[in-house]
């Protein structure tokens, strides 16, 4: 394994990917991924693959509208059919307070730029002709919102990434930091120490284990969400659902299968990976009250992963105070996938100019020192 690197990155899911492409892409070549376990086993392969710009705050908008003007044609410039569907996303309500929220996250996205509206229950179904509008008060849509296959996306940056001379060492785990003075001096893994110009936590989950092998506190908690696939059926919609009532969403894949989850709002912060019969339940009940045809499919598989969840459901990006050389990249807090591009392309902005963009100033680790402005359209 290489002694030294001028960019190591710790983690291989979408966050470390991106951004060692992005990296490559712009001739910052001496990179190095580290990743404990093989790329995407973190959230990232785990994940719905859903990929909107609808959110309540705006370094969320503008980071997503970002990405997705990258994922547009991401397919083409890594050769790697990512599976991109851009059919839209629907974000349902169900009462007057959850229509307000839209109304106001609307007048600010359509303010930055993004073609989202406000729908009636009629408009909905036009869009999903099985739904029942009955369920709901209304709706927001975003014609350009829409989903990936997150195994593509990760396998198309790292390979596109190792072509430009990337290093991946794949089941290496960082086990220690060693700080001196005001910088990481040495990556300590299970395979060798690493001497690193810069040192990226893209680690998902465990960021905040890693930020603490060099004594620094990140809010970041883990929290388990439970996902799960039915069999193949005849195209249904293209749209992305999500509810901001119960936290539910659902799309269906390019090969016709349902992919969905919902938050549970009694869940825990832990490391808890079990899947259970009570999300079973919950996600089937609500799915089916939504759509009531849904019923007739089998469930092929669940599974679990983990939310790396902030104060604010926003990320924690950028340099960390008192320690120049070491960089945040997690706290996504269910968003990360669909942001990633974006994120990699500020933080490469860091590493190669210094140049601190308004997101990555308002997404630093230092804003937890003050007043702290939430997301509000959370899958919680
Ligand atoms: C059920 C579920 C559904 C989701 N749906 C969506 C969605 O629809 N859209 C969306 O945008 N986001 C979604 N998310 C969130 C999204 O998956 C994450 O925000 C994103 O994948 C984070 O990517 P990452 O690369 O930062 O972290 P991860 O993918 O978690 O990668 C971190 C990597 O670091 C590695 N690692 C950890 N510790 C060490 C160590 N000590 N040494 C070396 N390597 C280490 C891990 O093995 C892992 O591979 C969902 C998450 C879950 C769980």
């Amino acid at each position: 394994m290489k002694a030294s690197a001028d960019v190591v990155i710790i983690g291989a899911g979408v966050t470390g990917a991106a951004l060692a492409y992005t990296l490559a892409k712009r001739g910052l070549r001496d990179v190095l991924v580290l990743e404990r376990r093989f790329p995407g086993a973190g959230a990232t392969g785990r994940c719905g693959g859903g990929i909107r710009q609808q959110f309540t705050t705006a370094p969320n908008i503008r980071l997503a509208m970002g990405s997705v003007r990258i994922y547009e044609q991401l397919s083409q410039e890594l050769d790697c059919d990512i599976e991109y569907v851009q059919g839209g996303y629907l974000i349902l309500a169900e009462t007057e307070g959850e229509l307000e929220l839209q109304r106001r996250a609307v007048a600010l996205q359509n303010d930055l730029g993004l073609p989202s509206r406000s729908l009636s229950p009629g408009e909905v179904r036009e869009l999903v002709p099985l739904f029942d509008t009955a369920t709901i008060a209304g709706a927001t849509f975003c014609p350009t919102d829409g989903h990936a296959n997150p195994f593509r996306v990760v396998e198309g940056y790292l390979r596109a990434a190792q072509r430009l001379g990337v290093t991946l060492e794949k089941f290496t785990q960082v086990t220690d930091l060693m700080v001196r003075g005001n910088r990481v001096v040495e990556v300590v893994t299970s395979r060798g120490r690493i001497s690193p110009g810069v040192v990226v936590n893209a680690a998902g989950a465990w960021s905040k284990e890693i930020a603490h092998m060099a004594d620094v506190e990140l809010p970041n908690q883990p929290v388990r969400h439970e996902i799960l696939i039915t069999e193949p059926v005849q195209p249904i919609t293209e749209v992305m659902v999500i509810s901001l009532h119960t936290g539910l969403y659902f799309s269906q894949t390019v090969s016709g299968q349902i992919l969905g989850g919902i938050g549970d709002p009694e869940e825990r912060p832990g490391y808890n990976l079990r899947s259970s019969l009570k999300f079973l339940r919950r996600f089937l009940r609500e799915l089916v009250r939504h759509v009531p045809a849904l019923g007739q499919l089998s469930v092929l598989r669940q599974w679990t992963g983990f939310y790396d969840v902030t104060p604010d459901a926003q990320p924690v990006l950028g340099p960390t105070p008192g320690l120049e050389n070491f960089i945040q990249a997690n706290g996504y807090s269910g968003h990360g996938f669909m942001i990633a591009p974006k994120v990699a392309e500020i933080l490469a902005d860091y590493i190669e100019h210094g140049e601190v963009s308004e997101d990555l100033a308002r997404l630093s680790l230092a804003r937890f020192e003050g007043e702290v402005e939430g997301e509000g359209f959370v899958v919680g």
